[in-house]
C-alpha cells in the first residue's frame, strides 16, 4: 500500500487509479488480522463496502465526488455515528445505538469519506492511558507492551496500526495529544469554538474539543479545515479569518520543564528548537515560564464538577443503564468528588475558585503572545508505562501536566512524533494563540518533521 496524503490519495480515487473499493478493502483485511489483538475496534460500519462501492460508482459515471471520496475515519465512541454504537467504551452505554450524525461526522460524510467504526477508548473519556475502557485496554502498536496513551486509545492506535487513513478523537484535557505522541503520530486539540461539539458526549463541555489525529500534518491541516467553522447547533462555534504568520521571523517560546518532564525528553525538544532556528535564520528562541504548578489542580476541580454534572443524564431511565451502578473506578471517582465539591454548603467556592485561576492561565498566555508566536514544549512528562503496570491516580494525573493548559486557555495544540527514548516514542507540543491553528501548521512544515 502506498503511504501517501490523503489528498493524494483522494485524487488517485477521484481518477479511477485506485478503487475506494481496494482503499477499503486493504484496512479491512490488516483489522481483520490484527484487532483482536491490539482491541482498537469495539464496532464497525456493516455498510462500508457498499459506502466504497457507490463512490466507485459515482467517480465511473463522471459524477461530483467529495475532497475525502473513500478515505477511511476511525471514530472515538463518544462522538455520535447515527447507527453506530457510540457506547464511551462503557457498560453504562453499551448497546446505546446513536440516532443522529455529530456536526464533524456530518461533514465528512458530506466529503464522501468512509466511517469504518468506532474505536476504544478511556471510559467516557476519563484517563490518560486507555486502561479505563470497560472493555480492556488497547495495546500500542509500536510497542504491544505498552500503553498507547488515553483517553483516545483507539483514535491513536488505530492511525499507527494502519487500520485507517485518519480518525477523530477527543481532547479535554490532552485526549488526542497524550495518546498521538506515544504512537508516534500527529494529534490535534483545536481552538475551543473552531470545532463543533455537537454530538460528542460530553466529557467536560467548557474544555472538550474533537480533532484529528493522522500519519503527517498535512492531512492533520486538511482534516481540521473540513471538520472546522460556525455551526448553528453549538453556540460556542464561529467562523473567522486567518491571521498570518510571517514565517520568516517566527518568535518560538521555549518552555522551562526543567521541575516536571524527564531529562532526555527536554532535551529532545531543546535540540530540536536549536536545529529549526539554525536553519532558518530569521527565527528567534525565547525561553519562557507556564503556569505548570497549578494546571493540574485548575483542570481536575473544573472537569470534576463539569463531569459530576454531564453525567446526571444518565440516571438510568433515558440512555443506557444508571451511571453509579455500571461505572469503572475511576468515572466513580470523578462523579464522587464532583458530588462532594459542589454541595451547597460550600457554596460553588471550589468551582469558583478554579474559574479565577482559569482566568489568571488565560492572561498568563495571553500575555506570553505579546512575545511570541507559538510555544514549544513536550507533550507528556515521561514516557508510557507498561499496560497493567499499577501507577498511582495522582502518577496518571501528571501525564497531563503539560497538556490540560491549552485547554484551559482554550488555545490550540498539537503534539509531533519527535523520535524515541528507550525505545519509546516522544512527542512535542506546538501552541499557538486563539484561532491560529495555520499558524501550528505552518511552523510544523518548516521543521522537518519525521513521518
Ligand atoms: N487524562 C485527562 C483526564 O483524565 C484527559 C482526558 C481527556 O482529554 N478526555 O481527564
Amino acid at each position: 500500500m502506498l503511504t501517501i496524503k490523503i489528498k493524494q490519495k483522494a485524487d488517485l480515487i477521484k481518477s479511477g487509479k485506485l478503487k475506494a473499493k481496494d482503499n477499503l478493502i486493504y484496512y479491512l483485511k490488516k483489522i481483520e488480522e490484527k484487532n483482536k489483538d491490539l482491541n482498537i475496534f469495539l464496532s464497525f460500519n456493516e455498510n462500508c463496502l457498499k459506502e466504497a462501492e457507490d463512490i466507485d460508482k459515482k467517480i465511473s459515471m463522471g459524477e461530483d465526488v467529495g475532497k475525502l471520496a473513500g478515505i477511511c475515519v476511525a471514530v472515538k465512541s463518544n462522538i455520535c455515528v447515527k447507527g453506530l454504537e457510540t457506547n464511551c467504551a462503557s457498560l453504562v452505554l453499551k448497546d446505546w445505538i446513536a440516532p443522529y450524525d455529530a456536526t464533524v461526522i456530518e461533514k465528512l460524510k458530506k466529503e464522501n469519506a468512509i466511517i469504518l467504526g468506532m474505536v476504544n477508548m478511556d471510559e467516557f473519556a476519563c484517563g490518560a492511558s486507555g486502561e479505563t475502557s470497560a472493555f480492556g485496554p488497547t495495546k500500542n502498536p509500536k510497542n504491544k507492551e505498552l500503553i498507547p496513551g488515553g483517553s483516545s486509545s483507539g483514535s491513536a492506535a488505530a492511525v499507527s496500526a494502519d487500520f485507517c487513513d485518519f480518525s477523530l478523537g477527543s481532547d479535554t484535557g490532552g485526549s488526542i495529544r497524550n495518546p498521538a505522541s506515544h504512537c508516534g503520530i500527529f494529534g490535534l486539540k483545536p481552538t475551543y469554538g473552531s470545532v463543533s461539539r455537537y454530538g460528542l458526549i460530553d466529557m467536560c463541555m467548557s474544555f472538550d474539543q474533537i480533532g484529528p489525529l493522522t500519519k503527517n500534518l498535512e492531512d492533520n491541516e486538511l482534516i481540521f479545515n473540513i471538520i472546522k467553522g460556525k455551526d448553528e447547533k453549538d453556540c460556542t462555534t464561529k467562523d473567522y479569518e486567518e491571521k498570518k504568520l510571517d514565517t520568516k521571523k517566527i518568535k518560538i517560546g521555549l518552555v522551562d520543564v526543567e521541575k516536571f518532564a524527564k531529562k532526555e525528553i527536554k532535551e529532545l525538544i531543546e535540540k530540536k528548537v536549536k536545529e529549526s532556528v539554525e536553519k532558518n535564520s530569521g527565527w528567534t528562541i525565547k525561553k519562557i515560564e507556564l503556569p505548570l504548578e497549578i494546571s493540574l489542580e485548575t483542570y481536575y476541580l473544573i472537569v470534576y464538577v463539569e463531569f459530576f454534572s454531564a453525567t446526571r443524564k444518565f440516571e438510568g431511565r433515558r440512555f443506557g443503564k444508571r451511571i453509579e451502578e455500571f461505572c469503572g473506578e475511576e468515572v466513580l471517582r470523578r462523579i464522587l468528588g464532583g458530588k462532594e465539591i459542589t454541595k451547597e454548603e460550600y457554596e460553588g467556592k471550589y468551582y469558583r475558585n478554579a474559574l479565577r485561576a482559569k482566568d489568571f492561565i488565560k492572561k498568563q498566555f495571553e500575555e506570553i503572545f505579546k512575545d511570541v508566536d507559538v510555544i514549544v514544549l513536550p507533550t507528556v512528562p515521561r514516557t508510557a508505562h507498561r499496560i497493567g503496570e499499577k501507577i498511582s491516580v495522582e502518577d496518571m494525573y501528571f501525564y497531563d501536566v503539560f497538556t490540560t493548559l491549552a485547554n484551559i486557555s482554550g488555545i490550540p495544540a498539537i503534539s509531533v512524533p519527535l523520535g524515541k527514548i528507550g525505545g519509546k516514542e516522544v512527542g512535542m507540543q506546538i501552541l499557538a494563540p486563539h484561532f491560529c491553528e495555520n499558524w501550528i501548521f505552518e511552523f510544523g512544515k518548516r521543521i522537518n518533521l519525521l513521518k
